[in-house]
């Protein structure tokens, strides 16, 4: 597999406050990768450099081995990286199909539409009409999805699905994912939840205080040695 994306040692800081470190992810075409750490270790941190909401100090984002350096956020869904941010940021005066339509401003031509984001979750479907405010926060992170796949991204970066959630939901939500990698998506998900982190994605990487601290396959990874990397512990 080639790579899709390649984040070529990042330094990131806000202000004084250096966030990322030397960090390197490279996400293969058609894998799932999911970035896992404890709070502030980056994780977000990571997603908003790759979306060009930040900009790297140093180090290089580059997207089919092109440069993403001074290309605008915006300009990101239309090459075809879309995210769903954390705290999900929806429209809450818009109704669900409103906030549905607005990932479809720079949209790439691909499967995802409004029927192919109902059929994938039928209970927002249910509630299309109803205003974003209204939602429970399981729906509302199922509209963030589908309002991110409405732009048909090559790169779908999820921040924190599991957040607030009930286990069931976020069990539920991630029951999508194979649908939505079917379709040829490549998926980097960052998430606290190491347990729904392996049971998702190919491979694992964890970050501690802006570096990575171990990555491999997820399902050969020492569960063990992904605990102690996650906290810290020696
Ligand atoms: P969380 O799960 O809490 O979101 P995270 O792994 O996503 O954690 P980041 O949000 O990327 O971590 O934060 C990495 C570091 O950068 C933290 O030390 C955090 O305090 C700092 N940081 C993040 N955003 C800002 C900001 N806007 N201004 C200053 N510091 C920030």
């Amino acid at each position: 597999m080639s790579a899709l994306l390649e984040v070529d040692a990042v330094d990131v800081s806000y202000g004084d406050a250096q966030a990322l470190f030397g960090l390197s992810v490279t996400v293969a075409e058609g894998e799932t990768l999911a970035v896992i750490g404890a709070n502030g270790a980056g994780k977000s941190t990571l997603l908003k450099t790759v979306a060009g909401v930040v900009r790297p100090r140093r180090g290089d984002v580059r997207l089919d081995g092109a440069s993403l350096s001074g290309v605008p956020a915006h300009r990101r869904v239309g090459r075809g990286i879309a995210m769903s941010p954390e705290g999900r940021r929806l429209f809450p005066s818009l109704t669900v199909e409103e906030n549905l339509l607005v990932g479809a401003h720079s949209r790439r031509p691909g499967p995802w539409a409004l029927d192919a984001v109902y059929a994938l979750f039928p209970l927002v479907a249910e509630r299309r009409a109803r205003s974003a405010a209204n939602l429970s926060g399981g729906e509302q992170q199922a509209v963030a999805i589908g309002r991110a796949l409405m732009a048909n991204p090559r790169l779908l970066l999820l921040d924190e699905v599991s957040l607030g959630l009930a286990p069931v939901v976020v069990a539920q939500l991630y029951a999508a994912l194979p649908q939505i990698t079917a379709q040829g998506t490549t998926v980097l998900v960052v998430e606290q939840d190491v347990h729904q982190a392996l049971a998702v994605a190919d491979r694992v990487q964890c970050l501690l205080e802006g570096r990575t601290v171990l990555e491999g396959p997820a399902d050969r990874v020492d569960t063990a040695a992904l605990s102690a990397a996650y906290f810290g512990v020696d």
